[in-house]
């Protein structure tokens, strides 16, 4: 099993950091993206006889991301991002996570899925990373 990394910019936000993993065992590609909650999955499909006849993606728009020293992840509603804030929150006074690392994303939709602000409910725009 081996999984590569690479960055793509964010087809919903236009962050340049975007995860973009392959694992080739299962052959799935998967694009998260740690400013706004974008997830992406595509699996090849295959015919009766286990032919690949094609990809199948299916992308799950973000609504926010929780993130952190553990990582992050994409948030898909509203309930999910406000629960996140508050948690975050609460976790911060009592020093459970550092403050410089800590944030919750708000995707605030436009008109369209992939034309909107981010708000950031707690913290700050995550830092680019060093590749
Ligand atoms: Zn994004």
């Amino acid at each position: 099993m081996s999984q590569c990394t690479e960055w793509v910019k964010c087809p919903q936000c236009g962050f340049p950091q975007a995860d973009s993993f392959f694992e080739s065992h299962a052959e799935t590609e998967i694009v998260t993206c740690r400013r706004c909650g974008y997830y992406a999955h595509a699996a090849p499909v295959r015919d009766g006889s286990g032919n690949d006849v094609g990809w199948k993606r299916e992308i799950t728009v973000g609504v926010g991301v929780v993130g952190g020293d553990h990582g992050y992840h994409t948030l898909h509603s509203e309930e999910q991002v406000t629960a996140a804030a508050r948690s975050l929150r609460a976790g911060l006074v009592e020093g459970k996570y550092r403050d410089s690392t800590s944030y919750v994303t708000r995707w605030n939709r436009g008109p369209r899925w992939n034309e909107g602000q981010i708000e950031f409910l707690v913290g700050s725009e995550p830092r680019l990373r060093e590749g």
